[in-house]
């Protein structure tokens, strides 16, 4: 035995190893084809949209709705989001039409997904036409490499194959500037800004500079990092936009006076607090449509608002009982928020404050407005109802069936409750609010 090497490995186990390298080796092609298989099936979904859709009145609108609606069936099976299914097979008919080259080596086990998106995503700077070209080289250039070494070649050659000038180019670009957000987890999100990398580096340099004085005038022990974040969210949360369109004749304007609005739903337990320390804190508290917020933040929202809107749920099912109300009809609409939170299409998670109430048996024909006649719909999934042959009806208890075009049932049921309460042995356990007619109601709508 050689004692210079750190690593020893015995006959039986160089022999195990080997088998298992033989085994990834046959896995890789046969786990192409049927990346690839099911990649062609998703474009075969996009062929039979866009030949639905040229059948179709030339409305935008209702050529839109084909495609929602055949993305939400292939969703329902492979249990995902409508949304993320539509940029799926937008991608797979992209692949199809444009990367064949790729697609076979990919199929072949020659390269893996990672490099079929790095080379779709390096050719999306090319126009259609000259895709042919890239996809022939790029799928050489990939086989045997790693997809962290050849995407800066992929990206190399998409410019060089690129028959426009980059400055013609960013005109273009500029068009697609853009703010989103992304859930990072605990309670934390990643706000994130498209914009011409002039600006994105004045406001880099600003942000700094402002830290900097900051830290000389007064330091508080927070890092230069996080006092950038701090300045960040205070002038977005309550600077005015120097342009605004709407000033008048005395410079007043209304943009600056616009609040940001967001709706969490709190145990009432959370607003106590256990010895203000955040080991002991197990509550949730959930900001609507994205990732749960700690409760110490919504203990200080709970200080900052002037308004509450208290709800009973059943200590069991967790369903809604009643709002605390004033108007019937704003009490009813609290309710719903509630009860509901996000969109009621299955997936969707779009907040209930960014819905539209829809009578799910149409108001037109009859239907009552009544909570077992009400949910909130987001505007894509509502004109989805309306536009589409995806059909609704409510079982009670805010419970929803749905069924896509080719009969696909799914049941939508309201978001559990964030806290609830088991009882402890002896008694009657309280009645069951879930199902059929709503429980006895103390304060009825
Ligand atoms: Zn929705």
């Amino acid at each position: 035995m050689n004692t210079s090497r750190l690593v020893e490995f015995s006959e039986d186990e160089l022999a195990e190893l080997d088998e298992v390298a033989c085994a990834a080796e046959r896995i890789t092609p046969a786990l192409g084809a049927i990346e690839v298989e099911n990649v062609r099936n998703q474009a075969r979904a996009g062929a039979i949209a866009e030949r639905v859709a040229r059948r179709q009145s030339a409305s935008v609108r209702s050529q839109e709705m084909v495609y929602r609606s055949v993305a939400a069936e292939l969703a329902g099976v492979t249990f995902t989001t409508d949304r993320s299914m539509q940029v799926q097979i937008n991608q797979a008919v992209e692949w199809v039409e444009c990367y064949p080259a790729t697609l076979s080596a990919w199929e072949a086990g020659r390269i893996t997904r990672g490099h079929a998106t790095a080379v779709l995503r390096c050719g999306t700077v090319l126009p259609r036409d000259a895709r042919a070209e890239f996809d022939a080289q790029a799928a050489e250039m990939c086989v045997g490499q790693s997809v962290g070494r050849v995407k800066d070649r992929l990206d190399h050659l998409a410019q060089e194959l690129h028959p426009r000038t980059l400055a013609e180019r960013h005109i273009d670009a500029r068009k697609d500037r853009r703010v989103g957000r992304q859930s990072v987890g605990d309670g934390m999100s990643a706000l994130i800004a498209c914009v011409p990398e002039i600006l994105a580096a004045a406001i880099d340099d600003r942000l700094n500079e402002q830290a900097s004085t900051i830290i000389d005038a007064d330091p508080d022990g927070r890092t230069r990092d996080q006092i950038r974040a701090d300045i960040l969210c205070d002038m977005l949360l309550t600077g005015s936009p120097l342009a605004d369109p709407t000033i008048d004749g005395d410079g007043n304007g209304t943009l600056g006076m616009i609040r940001a609005k967001v709706q969490v739903v709190v145990p009432a337990l959370a607003l106590v607090g256990k010895d203000n320390d955040p080991a002991n804190d197990t509550t949730t508290v959930d900001l609507v449509g994205s990732a749960p917020i700690d409760p110490a933040t919504a203990r200080a929202l709970a200080g900052a608002v002037a308004s509450w809107e208290r709800l009973v749920v059943h200590p069991v099912s967790g369903q809604v009982l009643c709002t605390d109300s004033y108007r019937r009809t704003a009490s009813m609409a609290r309710l719903l928020r509630a009860r509901d939170r996000h969109c009621r299409f299955p997936g969707c998670r779009r907040p209930a404050i960014r819905c539209e109430l829809d009578h799910t048996f149409d108001y037109a024909l009859g239907g009552p407005t009544d909570i077992r006649n009400l949910c909130h719909l987001c505007q894509r999934h509502h004109s989805m109802k309306q536009f589409t042959s995806w059909g609704v009806r409510q079982l009670g208890g805010g419970i929803l069936e749905w069924t896509s075009p080719t009969g696909r049932v799914y049941i939508d049921h309201p978001p559990a409750p964030l806290v609830r309460f088991m009882p402890s042995g002896g008694g009657a356990p309280p009645p069951d609010g879930s199902g059929g007619a709503p429980p006895p109601d103390p304060a009825p709508f």
